[in-house]
């Protein structure tokens, strides 16, 4: 006997009202291109329910897939047996035995085919009679067992599930729109990527590479966080900017103690343009107040002036310990902390400026005329298509 099924429960989505319809067809949609590497796993749906069936594939591993789906309140493992008592009772036993971390049982019968001639009362007691007599170990608890062993009546058949596993929530990907990550090789913009994602964006990135003075190892570590994103969404194209000859005339050309804020509204004004292209509709960055000179109010107010798109800042409030801990969580923190120089560690002014005015970098700003090494940044732009598969599918060079 093995599981056979992945039973899948989505929470928040039953408020959505008119388009539950949407997030779930979604969902199902989104499990389905997870778990398509193991041959002849499907996801179903019958009277609001959806599940996996496994088709003899590893049930742990296809549930580890399952897991990084949002949209997703829990999922349990499930055994499909004949609406027959003996078949119930060995299917019960099995998915006992293999819940992890369980001393204290109870048993619940739902008898939704009223045609099975055993009560749920009955079976309930027979079911943990049965379990009791044939396992060491485990005793009844049914106020705060340690595991449900459900027990689902149905007509076509019976269906036992064992330990609740939680998922990750939030929104299926996709049903929010697209944004654009400005992913740095830093700890907190996959953070920010992760958590638009859980809210149901799907993101491409963008990247500002400053070759020679950031390496080809530093690119790979960004193309390394973008492919661990992609555990929890669809493919993400990367854009990867060449960035060093602007940045070297910004630095040249601006005063010091501005170069910086100067520098981050030029990223802003490339990733719009980028947006225009590809028709996204907003930006995300892993932006944190009064982290560091570029983050304080001044400075967001200065630098957000050039571009009217919304700017998803999903990390605005939190505390440095809170993003690490989902670094952490979400496995882009290893990557993140590899000590490869990225291009605003590269060009550090002495004195940044920690409350950057409007009017004086505008003033700044004309007097010289960036448009040329601009459109070359764009027009130079490298996109690179990540899936959570193989290395790097596909590279489409120039798009633009
Ligand atoms: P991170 O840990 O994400 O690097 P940070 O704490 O180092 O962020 P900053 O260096 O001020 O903060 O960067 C703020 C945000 O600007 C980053 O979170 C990221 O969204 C964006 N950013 C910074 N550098 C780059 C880059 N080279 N390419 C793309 N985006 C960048
Ligand atoms: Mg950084």
């Amino acid at each position: 006997m093995e599981f056979d099924h992945i039973l899948i429960r989505y929470g928040e989505m039953a408020l959505k009202g008119k388009n539950i319809k949407q997030f779930i067809n979604k969902l199902q949609h989104n499990v389905g291109q997870k778990i398509k590497e193991f041959p002849d796993a499907k996801v179903k749906r019958t009277q609001g329910r959806m599940f996996v069936l496994l088709n003899g594939n590893d049930p742990k591993a296809v549930m580890e897939k399952c897991k990084k789906v949002f949209g997703i309140q829990s999922l349990s493992l499930a055994i499909k047996v004949e609406n027959d008592v003996e078949k119930i009772k060995d299917a019960a036993l099995y998915a006992l035995r293999n819940a992890e971390d369980v001393k204290t049982f109870k048993v619940s019968v739902k008898r939704i085919n009223k045609d099975f001639d055993v009560r749920s009362q009955a079976l309930n007691q027979m079911l943990g009679g049965h379990l009791l007599s044939n396992t060491e170990g485990f005793t009844v608890d049914v106020h705060h067992p340690d595991v449900e062993v459900k027990v689902e009546i149905r007509k076509e058949a019976t269906y036992i599930t064992s330990s609740i596993v939680p998922g990750l929530g939030g929104l299926p990907v996709g049903t929010s729109g697209k944004s654009l990550l400005l992913l740095s090789g830093g700890i907190d913009s996959p953070v920010a990527g992760y958590l638009a994602m859980k809210r149901g964006v799907a993101i491409e990135a963008i990247h500002f590479h400053s070759p020679p003075f950031t390496s080809e190892r530093a690119k790979q570590k960004v193309l390394d966080l973008a492919k661990q994103l992609t555990k929890y969404g669809k493919s993400i194209n990367v854009h990867i900017v060449p960035f060093t000859k602007l940045q070297q005339e910004i630095f040249r050309e601006m005063p010091d103690e501005y170069a910086m804020t100067i520098m981050r509204r030029m990223m802003f004004r490339i990733a719009e343009s980028v947006c225009r292209n590809e028709n996204i509709l907003s930006l995300t960055t892993g932006e944190n107040l009064g982290q560091v000179a570029s983050q304080t109010m001044d400075s967001m107010h200065t630098i957000n002036e050039v571009t009217n798109y919304p700017i998803i800042r999903p990390l605005v409030t939190m505390d440095k310990l809170e993003v690490i801990n989902i670094a952490e969580k979400i496995g882009t923190y290893e990557t993140s902390i590899l000590p490869f120089e990225d291009c605003c560690t590269i060009f550090v002014p002495k004195s940044p400026k920690t409350k950057p005015k409007r009017e004086k970098v505008n003033y700044y700003e004309s007097t010289h005329d960036f448009t040329a090494s601009i459109n070359e940044a764009i027009e130079g732009i490298e996109t690179i298509k990540i899936t959570d598969k193989k290395e790097i599918e596909e590279s489409f060079g120039d798009l633009f």
